[in-house]
Protein backbone atom coordinates (compact mmCIF):
# COMPACT_ATOMS: atom_id res chain seq x y z
CA UNK A 1 0.00 0.00 0.00
CA UNK A 2 2.94 2.36 1.20
CA UNK A 3 4.20 1.19 -2.43
CA UNK A 4 1.31 2.51 -3.97
CA UNK A 5 0.84 5.93 -2.48
CA UNK A 6 4.46 6.62 -3.06
CA UNK A 7 4.37 5.74 -6.79
CA UNK A 8 1.36 7.83 -7.28
CA UNK A 9 2.92 10.82 -5.47
CA UNK A 10 6.29 10.24 -7.56
CA UNK A 11 3.59 10.31 -11.05
CA UNK A 12 2.49 14.03 -9.07
CA UNK A 13 5.38 15.22 -7.78
CA UNK A 14 9.52 15.72 -8.40
CA UNK A 15 11.81 14.14 -5.97
CA UNK A 16 15.00 16.09 -5.10
CA UNK A 17 17.26 13.93 -2.80
CA UNK A 18 14.90 12.96 0.04
CA UNK A 19 12.37 16.01 -0.62
CA UNK A 20 9.56 15.62 -2.16
CA UNK A 21 8.91 18.94 -4.34
CA UNK A 22 4.74 19.16 -4.27
CA UNK A 23 3.13 20.78 -7.67
CA UNK A 24 2.37 24.25 -7.46
CA UNK A 25 -1.13 25.61 -6.73
CA UNK A 26 -2.96 24.92 -9.39
CA UNK A 27 -1.40 22.45 -11.33
CA UNK A 28 -3.42 19.92 -12.80
CA UNK A 29 -1.92 16.48 -14.34
CA UNK A 30 -5.17 15.36 -15.28
CA UNK A 31 -6.11 17.22 -18.24
CA UNK A 32 -2.83 16.21 -19.80
CA UNK A 33 -3.46 13.00 -18.75
CA UNK A 34 -6.56 12.85 -20.37
CA UNK A 35 -5.33 14.63 -24.05
CA UNK A 36 -2.54 11.87 -23.87
CA UNK A 37 -4.85 9.53 -23.20
CA UNK A 38 -6.82 10.42 -26.54
CA UNK A 39 -4.02 10.92 -28.52
CA UNK A 40 -3.60 7.03 -27.76
CA UNK A 41 -6.62 6.19 -27.86
CA UNK A 42 -6.47 8.16 -31.70
CA UNK A 43 -3.66 5.81 -32.41
CA UNK A 44 -2.77 5.64 -36.12
CA UNK A 45 -6.40 6.06 -37.28
CA UNK A 46 -7.68 4.35 -40.03
CA UNK A 47 -11.85 5.20 -38.47
CA UNK A 48 -12.52 6.49 -41.89
CA UNK A 49 -11.30 6.79 -45.78
CA UNK A 50 -9.27 9.96 -44.77
CA UNK A 51 -6.18 8.00 -43.46
CA UNK A 52 -5.44 6.44 -47.28
CA UNK A 53 -4.71 10.56 -48.14
CA UNK A 54 -3.53 12.25 -44.75
CA UNK A 55 0.28 12.31 -44.58
CA UNK A 56 -0.13 13.68 -40.23
CA UNK A 57 -2.77 13.22 -38.33
CA UNK A 58 -4.18 16.44 -37.00
CA UNK A 59 -4.94 17.05 -33.27
CA UNK A 60 -5.02 20.03 -32.16
CA UNK A 61 -2.48 22.07 -29.70
CA UNK A 62 -1.91 24.56 -27.11
CA UNK A 63 -2.29 25.16 -23.37
CA UNK A 64 -4.25 22.06 -21.95
CA UNK A 65 -6.19 24.19 -19.11
CA UNK A 66 -6.34 27.16 -22.29
CA UNK A 67 -9.79 29.30 -21.24
CA UNK A 68 -10.39 29.56 -25.08
CA UNK A 69 -10.86 26.72 -27.57
CA UNK A 70 -10.62 27.61 -30.98
CA UNK A 71 -12.22 25.03 -33.49
CA UNK A 72 -11.51 24.96 -37.46
CA UNK A 73 -12.66 23.08 -39.84
CA UNK A 74 -9.92 20.49 -41.19
CA UNK A 75 -6.14 20.52 -41.99
CA UNK A 76 -5.22 22.08 -44.72
CA UNK A 77 -1.72 21.35 -46.52
CA UNK A 78 0.75 22.95 -44.22
CA UNK A 79 -1.19 21.34 -41.87
CA UNK A 80 -1.18 18.37 -43.32
CA UNK A 81 2.91 18.57 -44.21
CA UNK A 82 3.12 19.30 -40.83
CA UNK A 83 0.69 17.92 -37.90
CA UNK A 84 0.30 21.24 -36.37
CA UNK A 85 -3.36 23.06 -36.57
CA UNK A 86 -3.46 26.45 -38.28
CA UNK A 87 -0.67 26.97 -39.32
CA UNK A 88 -0.45 27.97 -43.14
CA UNK A 89 -1.66 31.24 -44.23
CA UNK A 90 -5.26 31.17 -42.52
CA UNK A 91 -3.00 30.05 -39.40
CA UNK A 92 -1.21 33.36 -39.66
CA UNK A 93 -4.27 35.23 -40.18
CA UNK A 94 -5.68 33.19 -36.71
CA UNK A 95 -2.19 34.35 -34.85
CA UNK A 96 -2.89 37.55 -35.57
CA UNK A 97 -6.24 37.38 -34.20
CA UNK A 98 -5.04 35.87 -31.22
CA UNK A 99 -1.92 37.97 -30.43
CA UNK A 100 -2.31 40.90 -32.70
CA UNK A 101 -5.85 41.12 -31.48
CA UNK A 102 -6.86 39.87 -28.51
CA UNK A 103 -3.25 40.34 -26.29
CA UNK A 104 -2.86 36.85 -25.63
CA UNK A 105 -0.46 34.22 -26.74
CA UNK A 106 -0.78 31.27 -29.31
CA UNK A 107 0.45 29.32 -26.89
CA UNK A 108 -2.27 30.25 -23.85
CA UNK A 109 -5.31 29.19 -26.34
CA UNK A 110 -6.24 25.87 -27.11
CA UNK A 111 -6.17 25.18 -31.38
CA UNK A 112 -8.28 22.11 -32.57
CA UNK A 113 -10.31 20.78 -35.89
CA UNK A 114 -13.47 19.12 -36.47
CA UNK A 115 -11.65 16.76 -38.41
CA UNK A 116 -8.16 15.59 -37.44
CA UNK A 117 -7.14 14.80 -41.52
CA UNK A 118 -7.24 16.68 -44.11
CA UNK A 119 -10.32 16.13 -46.85
CA UNK A 120 -8.48 15.82 -50.34
CA UNK A 121 -8.22 19.01 -52.35
CA UNK A 122 -9.66 20.57 -49.13
CA UNK A 123 -13.10 19.79 -49.98
CA UNK A 124 -16.01 19.41 -47.23
CA UNK A 125 -16.00 17.23 -44.72
CA UNK A 126 -18.45 14.20 -45.50
CA UNK A 127 -21.00 13.43 -42.94
CA UNK A 128 -19.56 9.90 -42.16
CA UNK A 129 -16.49 11.63 -41.57
CA UNK A 130 -17.87 14.19 -39.08
CA UNK A 131 -19.36 11.31 -37.38
CA UNK A 132 -16.24 9.08 -36.95
CA UNK A 133 -14.40 12.50 -35.40
CA UNK A 134 -16.52 14.82 -33.63
CA UNK A 135 -16.43 12.64 -30.65
CA UNK A 136 -12.65 12.82 -30.12
CA UNK A 137 -12.89 16.40 -30.51
CA UNK A 138 -15.92 16.36 -27.66
CA UNK A 139 -13.09 14.56 -25.32
CA UNK A 140 -10.89 16.71 -26.14
CA UNK A 141 -13.35 19.90 -25.11
CA UNK A 142 -14.11 18.13 -22.24
CA UNK A 143 -10.46 17.45 -21.02
CA UNK A 144 -9.25 21.51 -21.08
CA UNK A 145 -12.65 22.36 -20.34
CA UNK A 146 -12.28 26.08 -21.86
CA UNK A 147 -14.51 28.87 -20.56
CA UNK A 148 -15.36 29.43 -24.26
CA UNK A 149 -15.12 28.04 -27.52
CA UNK A 150 -14.96 30.12 -31.22
CA UNK A 151 -16.11 28.39 -34.15
CA UNK A 152 -14.11 29.60 -36.70
CA UNK A 153 -16.49 29.19 -39.72
CA UNK A 154 -19.14 27.29 -41.22
CA UNK A 155 -18.42 23.93 -41.38
CA UNK A 156 -17.39 24.16 -37.13
CA UNK A 157 -20.39 26.34 -36.53
CA UNK A 158 -22.79 24.43 -38.16
CA UNK A 159 -21.64 20.54 -36.61
CA UNK A 160 -21.28 21.79 -33.18
CA UNK A 161 -24.46 23.17 -33.32
CA UNK A 162 -26.01 20.55 -35.06
CA UNK A 163 -27.56 23.31 -37.57
CA UNK A 164 -27.39 24.36 -40.87
CA UNK A 165 -27.97 27.90 -40.59
CA UNK A 166 -25.85 30.01 -42.63
CA UNK A 167 -22.69 31.39 -40.70
CA UNK A 168 -23.59 34.96 -41.41
CA UNK A 169 -26.72 34.72 -39.28
CA UNK A 170 -25.13 32.76 -36.49
CA UNK A 171 -21.68 34.76 -36.23
CA UNK A 172 -21.97 37.59 -33.12
CA UNK A 173 -24.19 35.35 -30.98
CA UNK A 174 -23.67 33.31 -28.11
CA UNK A 175 -25.04 29.45 -28.01
CA UNK A 176 -23.89 27.07 -26.10
CA UNK A 177 -22.05 23.63 -26.78
CA UNK A 178 -21.56 20.73 -23.41
CA UNK A 179 -22.63 23.74 -21.53
CA UNK A 180 -19.68 26.06 -22.68
CA UNK A 181 -20.53 29.15 -24.03
CA UNK A 182 -19.51 29.25 -28.04
CA UNK A 183 -19.53 31.97 -30.29
CA UNK A 184 -18.66 31.39 -33.92
CA UNK A 185 -17.49 33.55 -36.46
CA UNK A 186 -15.59 33.70 -39.68
CA UNK A 187 -13.12 31.39 -41.06
CA UNK A 188 -9.25 32.96 -41.47
CA UNK A 189 -9.60 31.76 -44.98
CA UNK A 190 -12.91 33.13 -45.50
CA UNK A 191 -11.34 36.38 -44.36
CA UNK A 192 -8.16 36.11 -46.73
CA UNK A 193 -10.94 36.25 -49.37
CA UNK A 194 -13.03 38.95 -47.91
CA UNK A 195 -11.00 41.22 -46.19
CA UNK A 196 -13.83 43.51 -45.40
CA UNK A 197 -15.39 40.84 -42.85
CA UNK A 198 -12.90 41.21 -40.77
CA UNK A 199 -14.66 44.03 -38.69
CA UNK A 200 -17.54 42.06 -38.43
CA UNK A 201 -15.02 39.36 -36.55
CA UNK A 202 -13.60 41.24 -34.80
CA UNK A 203 -16.71 42.50 -33.24
CA UNK A 204 -17.38 38.73 -32.29
CA UNK A 205 -14.24 38.57 -30.64
CA UNK A 206 -14.68 41.43 -28.66
CA UNK A 207 -17.69 40.10 -27.19
CA UNK A 208 -15.76 36.82 -26.42
CA UNK A 209 -12.54 38.96 -24.64
CA UNK A 210 -15.55 40.90 -22.63
CA UNK A 211 -16.91 37.44 -21.86
CA UNK A 212 -13.37 36.12 -20.46
CA UNK A 213 -12.80 39.62 -19.04
CA UNK A 214 -9.81 40.61 -21.37
CA UNK A 215 -9.42 44.36 -21.96
CA UNK A 216 -10.53 45.42 -25.03
CA UNK A 217 -7.93 47.97 -26.74
CA UNK A 218 -8.75 48.12 -30.27
CA UNK A 219 -11.76 49.68 -31.28
CA UNK A 220 -11.39 48.38 -34.89
N1 LIG B 1 -8.28 25.54 -41.79
C1 LIG B 1 -8.85 24.90 -40.76
O1 LIG B 1 -10.07 24.89 -40.61
N2 LIG B 1 -8.05 24.29 -39.89
C2 LIG B 1 -6.73 24.29 -39.99
O2 LIG B 1 -6.06 23.70 -39.12
C3 LIG B 1 -6.15 24.97 -41.07
C4 LIG B 1 -6.94 25.60 -41.96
Amino acid sequence: MTEQILQILKNEALWAGDFLIMPPIGYEPVQIDELDALRRDIGACTRCGLAQSRNNLVFGEGNPQARIMFIGEAPGAVEDETGRPFVGPAGKLLTDIIEGGMGLKREEVYIANILKCRPPGNRDPLPDEVEKCIGFLKRQIAAVKPQIIVALGRISAQNLLNTTTAISALRGNFFSFLDIPLMPTYHPSYLLQNPSKKRETWEDIKKVMTCLGLPVQRTS
